[in-house]
C-alpha cells in the first residue's frame, strides 16, 4: 500500500492553490449578489484543469483519476461553485463520454470540453423526477434521421452556462429504466432554452438552473450508446461526479477546519484563547476523525478508477461520508466563532450553507444509505458493462 501523492500530484496541487487564491476575493461579493463569474470557468480551461484526467489524444492532460480529486479539493477548499464546475464538466459529462461515445461523437465533442473550449453539463434531474430516475418525464421520439425532445431539466448546474448538455430522455417508456437513452444536445438547437433559479440557499457563486426541450430535433448521431442504455449511462456518470463532490467536500471541510484554528488561537475567553477550552478541543477532534476518514474513503476510490476497477459501492462511501462530514466540520466551526461564525463577515456561515447542496444532489443521503445497505445485504451487485471506464495509463 502506498498512500502517497506522486511529485504531479503535487505541483497540480500547487498550481490548483494559486488559481483559487487569485480567485478566492471575487467569491463573497459573487455569494452575496448570487452571480457566477463564466470568465473563472474559461480560465480554468486554459489552465487546463477542465480536461485533467482525460487523455492526451482526446485534447486533455492525460492525468490521473487522483488528479481530479486534488483539483476537486482545491478548488472547493476556496468555494463549491469551483468544484461544481468538474463535477459537472468533467465528471458527470465528459467521463461519460470517454466510456460511453463513438469515437466521432469523442472528436466532435469531448476533445473541445477537455480543451476547455466548451462547457458541458448533465440533465437528467425534472421538477417531478430526482431520486427516482424512472419517474422521468422527457421524451425522444425517433423521425426520420433526428430523435424529437420534448420535455425539460430542473437543478441543472450550469444550465445557463454550458454548451452541450449531456440529457436523458425515454425513447421507450414502457420499457422504464430500459427504455431511457442518451443524448447530446447543443445550447444552440432550435427550441432549446434555458434558466436560473435564483435564491438557492448555497453554491450561489455558481450557476444552477432549468432546461427546456421544446421540439428540439437531435441528430440520431448524438445519441451515446444504444437506445435504452441511458439508465446505465447515467448512473456511470454518477460513479464520477459522486468522487469530485467527496474530494471536494474533502476541501471544504479542511477549510473549515483551518477558518477555525485561525479563530480558535486568536480568541480568548475566560482568560485563555478559547483553544485551551478542552470542549472546543473535542470539536476539533471530531473535524481531524472526519477528514481523514473522508480523504482515504475518497482517495481509495480515485484508486479503484485508476486500476480500472468497478467502484460504484466505494464512490457512493466517500460521496455520503465525506458530504456529511464537511456538513459538521462547517457547523463546528460556526460554533468555534460563537456569534461571528453567524455573520457573513468570516467564511464558514458560506461553508455551511454551500455544504448543505452536497448531501442532496447526487443522490440523497438516503439514497447513499440505500446503496450501501442493498450492497451489504447482497440485493445489488456490479455487472459486467458494455464499455468500462478506461483505466489510467501513464504516458511516456
Ligand atoms: C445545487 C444543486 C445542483 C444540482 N445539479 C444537478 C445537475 O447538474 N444535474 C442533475 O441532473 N441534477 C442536479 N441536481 C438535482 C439533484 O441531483 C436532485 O435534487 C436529487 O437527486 C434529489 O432529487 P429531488 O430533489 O427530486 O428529491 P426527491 O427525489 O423528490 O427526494 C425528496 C426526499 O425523499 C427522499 N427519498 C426519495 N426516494 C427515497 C427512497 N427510495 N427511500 C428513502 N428516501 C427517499 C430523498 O432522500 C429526499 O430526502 C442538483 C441539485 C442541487 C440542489
Amino acid at each position: 500500500m502506498d498512500f502517497s501523492f506522486t511529485d504531479e500530484h503535487k505541483t497540480l496541487r500547487q498550481a490548483v492553490r494559486s488559481f483559487a487564491a487569485e480567485v478566492a476575493p471575487t467569491i463573497p461579493e459573487l455569494d452575496k449578489k448570487h452571480e457566477y463569474d463564466r470568465k473563472t470557468i474559461e480560465r480554468m480551461g486554459e489552465e487546463g484543469f477542465l480536461g485533467v484526467c482525460i487523455p492526451e489524444k482526446y485534447g486533455g492532460a492525460g492525468m490521473d483519476y487522483i488528479s481530479l480529486g486534488i483539483l476537486s479539493e482545491e478548488l472547493e477548499y476556496v468555494d463549491t461553485s469551483l468544484r461544481v464546475v468538474m463535477s459537472v464538466h468533467v465528471g458527470l459529462n465528459s467521463l461519460g463520454l470517454l466510456q460511453w461515445a463513438n469515437e466521432e461523437q469523442k472528436q466532435k465533442y469531448l476533445v473541445p470540453q477537455a480543451q476547455g473550449k466548451k462547457i458541458a453539463t448533465y440533465a437528467l434531474t425534472e421538477p417531478n423526477a430526482g431520486s427516482d430516475v424512472a419517474g422521468m418525464q422527457t421524451t425522444a421520439t425517433k423521425e426520420g434521421d433526428y430523435y424529437i425532445l420534448r420535455g425539460g431539466k430542473m437543478w441543472i448546474s450550469l444550465a445557463d452556462t454550458a454548451d452541450q448538455f449531456l440529457t436523458f430522455a425515454y425513447t421507450d417508456k414502457s420499457k422504464k429504466h430500459h427504455g431511457i437513452s442518451a443524448f447530446i444536445v447543443e445550447r444552440g438547437f432550435k427550441g432549446v432554452s434555458t434558466g436560473s433559479i435564483k435564491d438557492k440557499l448555497g453554491v450561489r457563486a455558481g450557476n444552477t438552473g432549468f432546461i427546456n426541450y421544446d421540439e428540439v430535433a437531435v441528430p440520431a448521431e448524438n445519441l451515446v450508446g444504444l437506445e435504452g442504455e441511458g439508465f446505465k449511462i447515467a448512473m456511470t456518470c454518477l460513479d464520477n461526479g459522486r468522487y469530485t463532490v467527496a474530494a471536494g467536500s474533502v476541501g471544504l471541510a479542511k477549510a473549515a477546519r483551518d477558518a477555525a484554528l485561525k479563530y480558535a488561537h486568536e480568541r480568548e475567553a475566560f482568560g485563555v484563547e478559547i483553544g485551551k477550552h478542552q470542549l472546543v478541543q473535542r470539536l476539533f477532534a471530531h473535524m481531524v476523525r472526519g477528514i481523514e476518514t473522508a480523504e482515504l474513503l475518497t482517495y481509495r476510490a480515485g484508486w479503484m478508477k485508476n486500476m480500472g476497477l468497478r467502484n460504484t459501492r466505494e464512490t457512493a462511501l466517500a460521496k455520503w461520508h465525506a458530504t456529511n462530514v464537511a456538513q459538521e466540520c462547517a457547523d463546528a466551526a460556526i460554533q468555534i466563532h460563537g456569534a461571528y461564525g453567524y455573520s457573513a463577515e468570516y467564511p464558514v456561515e458560506r461553508f455551511w450553507r454551500n455544504a448543505r447542496g452536497a448531501r442532496i444532489y447526487e443522490g440523497t443521503d438516503q439514497i447513499q444509505e440505500l446503496i450501501q445497505g442493498q450492497y451489504a445485504l447482497g440485493y445489488r451487485v456490479d455487472k459486467p458493462l458494455r464499455k468500462e471506464l478506461p483505466k489510467y495509463e501513464p504516458s511516456d
